[in-house]
């Protein structure tokens, strides 16, 4: 079987075909089930001595323990590289585990990584600690100054972007920062969470491996805690090597399945996530209140290779407007981290900014202690918009 619904996605000459395996046992079309099966077990046994040892010697390609090889988990990954534009991918069990997986194989002891400066808090606490103990440095640069990059890149072994980052949602030209790390014999990688590979597709604009937190809006509804590692098969066969066996952050099966059902509807969802979202970013830059909207689609125009805008982006309240008033007021967006599912949250840069966790550098993730970060769900814009002007009113004088 090489397409259709089970499949989801048209695996290249040496790609795994994971639906033929699922349907292997049970006829061709898997009882023509819609859905995939999980398949939810941890080894997989031989019919015979001669079998084991071909599988074993890598004359025969079948799976033979979850952790390696599971069908549910490939059509999830086949699916994903075929999204990105990639010849393979591989999931992992969170985001962290697909950036930690991405990054350990290509640093040793005195080699040097350059990032783009707001890093997801957790890549710049990995970064700090694990990759510093190992004595890899990291040089941080402004991702829209191509100069400073050009500059800091002779040397490094890995270029390490984000593109919008996370909070002030600065956007860089992702074609050109890959181009240098190119040039310079960098590994580039870059985190595409906040786009997903509806509205932007790196691997396409010259960046090496794509990593999602596949708990946003790949799947979507707050269910799983997932994450993925997009990229061509020979970067992708190093990962498979060595970060999946023996870091071990492998997706399970039952949240590969939940990341299948939710790939069904990224279109739809991000289209409207960025309808709302946009929406409310331009009624919130029009508040006397509010100083600032960090939010890539209001200026005249998207980055280049940035297709669409999604549903997170930052505000900074003017002084006057009481945060904690405004937060506790409203009812639909709830305080919390997070972000990519069908529920409406948000997050105070002031409480961020007292987080106890090491090495903890809130400033550089340029977090403004006025600033608010929002995540606009599914509940419909109007009903969104009322919730915050409800809290505006309860929180200004
Ligand atoms: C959440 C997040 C991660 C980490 O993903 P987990 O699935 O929580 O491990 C990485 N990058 C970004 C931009 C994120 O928002």
């Amino acid at each position: 079987m090489t397409d259709g619904p089970l499949h989801g996605a048209t695996p290249g000459d040496d790609l795994f075909d994971a639906a033929s395996l699922i349907s292997a046992h049970d006829g061709a079309h898997a009882f023509e089930a819609v859905v995939p099966p999980i398949v939810q077990t941890s080894l997989f046994t031989f019919s015979s001595y001669d079998e084991m040892l071909s599988t074993y010697r890598g004359e025969k390609l079948r799976p033979v323990y979850s952790r390696g090889l599971n069908p549910t988990v490939r059509i999830f990954e086949e699916m994903l590289a075929k999204l990105e534009g990639a010849e393979d991918a591989l999931g992992f069990a969170s985001g962290m585990g697909a950036i930690s997986g991405a990054v350990l194989p290509f640093v040793e002891p005195g080699d040097r990584i350059v990032a783009v400066r707001h890093l997801y808090p957790d890549a710049f606490r990995l970064f700090g600690t694990i990759l510093k103990r190992m004595k890899v440095e990291v040089t941080y640069v402004d991702g829209r100054d191509e100069e400073a990059i050009e500059k800091a890149m002779p040397g490094a072994k890995l270029f390490y972007m984000e593109s919008p980052t996370s909070w002030t949602m600065e956007t860089h030209d992702i074609k050109a920062l890959a181009a240098i790390a190119r040039r310079h014999g960098a590994v580039s990688v870059i985190d595409n969470s906040w786009a997903s590979p509806l509205f932007q597709q790196p691997i396409r604009l010259g960046v090496d491996l794509v990593v999602h937190s596949a708990s946003k809006y790949l799947g979507g509804h707050s269910d799983v805690v997932a994450g993925v590692v997009a990229g061509p098969k020979h970067l992708v066969d190093r990962l498979r090597g060595e970060s999946l066996p023996y870091l071990g952050a492998k997706l399970s099966p039952f949240d590969a399945w939940l990341l299948i059902r939710g790939l069904r509807t990224l279109p739809i969802r991000m289209k409207a996530h960025e309808r709302s979202a946009l929406e409310i970013a331009k009624r919130l830059e029009a508040l006397d209140v509010v100083a600032d909207v960090q939010h890539p689609g209001l200026g005249n125009r998207l980055p280049a290779g940035l297709t669409g805008t999604s549903g997170l982006f930052s505000f900074i309240f003017r002084e006057g407007v009481d945060i904690r008033a405004f937060c506790d007021r409203l009812s639909l967006f709830k305080l919390g981290v997070s972000w990519g599912g069908h529920e409406s949250l948000i997050v105070p840069g002031e409480v961020v900014l007292q987080q106890k966790a090491q090495p903890n550098s809130a400033q550089t993730f340029g977090i403004d202690p006025r600033s608010i970060r929002l995540h606009v769900g599914l509940e419909g814009t109007e009903a969104l918009w009322a919730d915050i002007e409800e809290a505006l009113a309860a929180a200004t004088p």
